[in-house]
């Protein structure tokens, strides 16, 4: 095949044990799946679950050990951080059912759900779609994934974010409205799942701003930590 350019890099994060890396084909999002964060965003807590996306090339794949780097958005004077579990999809498909999910999973990682706050919050003031808000370019950093067989009981594991050393986020993963069997189900209604597909369960309460120079270390209990500097 040839291109009249050079097409873009595939989007890719490292896995665990591995040389080869983790396609990216695309990353889906979970919005106010935990009580306590939906509460601070104003709603209930109650609610049928629902998605946005991210482009695949908005991942920032950060190495075990290493720190990565974003860089500060543009438009935006409130970029917030939501620490989140994320599913990686091994295997695809339609209409999954919640008790079949699992077997979809390849794996699990830390991931950051970066946000320009306040031009999601315009946005949804003005009933428009919220992508420039969430869609942005090095919105999605990520650690290494890990297979599901070595990941533990990832799905009741703390999850945690601190800023500069300081607690930030910190709760525990089986606090998700909807778990990640219910996730799967109701995504793959709307969408055919397909290898390469992340999803970012939700976060946690605790969301806050964070500024150039701020350091990021987030966690889930049975995966490793994702360092990322904002710069
Ligand atoms: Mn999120």
């Amino acid at each position: 095949m040839n291109y009249v350019f050079t097409p873009a890099p595939q989007a890719s994060v490292p896995v665990v044990g591995r040389s080869e890396r983790f396609p990216v084909r695309r990353i889906y999002c979970v919005g106010r799946n935990y009580e306590e964060h939906a509460k601070e965003m104003g709603f209930t807590g109650r609610e049928p679950p629902f998605f946005f996306m991210k482009p695949a090339d908005a991942v920032v794949p950060v190495n075990q050990g290493e720190t990565g780097t974003m860089a500060y958005p543009s438009l935006t004077k409130s970029l917030h951080h939501e620490i989140e579990l994320v599913a990686a999809i091994g295997t695809g498909g339609k209409n999954i059912k919640a008790a079949d999910a699992q077997k979809h999973v390849y794996g699990y990682a830390v991931g950051l759900d970066m946000t320009r706050r306040d031009l999601q919050g315009e946005m949804k003031k003005q009933g428009r779609p919220w992508d420039i808000g969430k869609g942005f370019e090095q919105s999605a950093p990520i650690g290494p994934i890990t297979p599901a067989a070595q990941a533990g009981d990832v799905l009741n594991a703390e999850i945690f974010l601190q800023v500069n050393g300081k607690d930030r986020q910190r709760s525990t993963v089986s606090k998700l409205i909807w778990n990640l069997g219910e996730i799967i189900e109701h995504l793959s209604a709307a969408w055919e799942l397909q290898p390469g597909d992340l999803i970012f369960t939700g976060t946690p309460e605790g969301v806050a701003a964070v500024v150039a120079g701020d350091t990021l270390v987030g966690g889930v209990a049975g995966l490793g930590e994702l360092h990322v500097r904002v710069v």
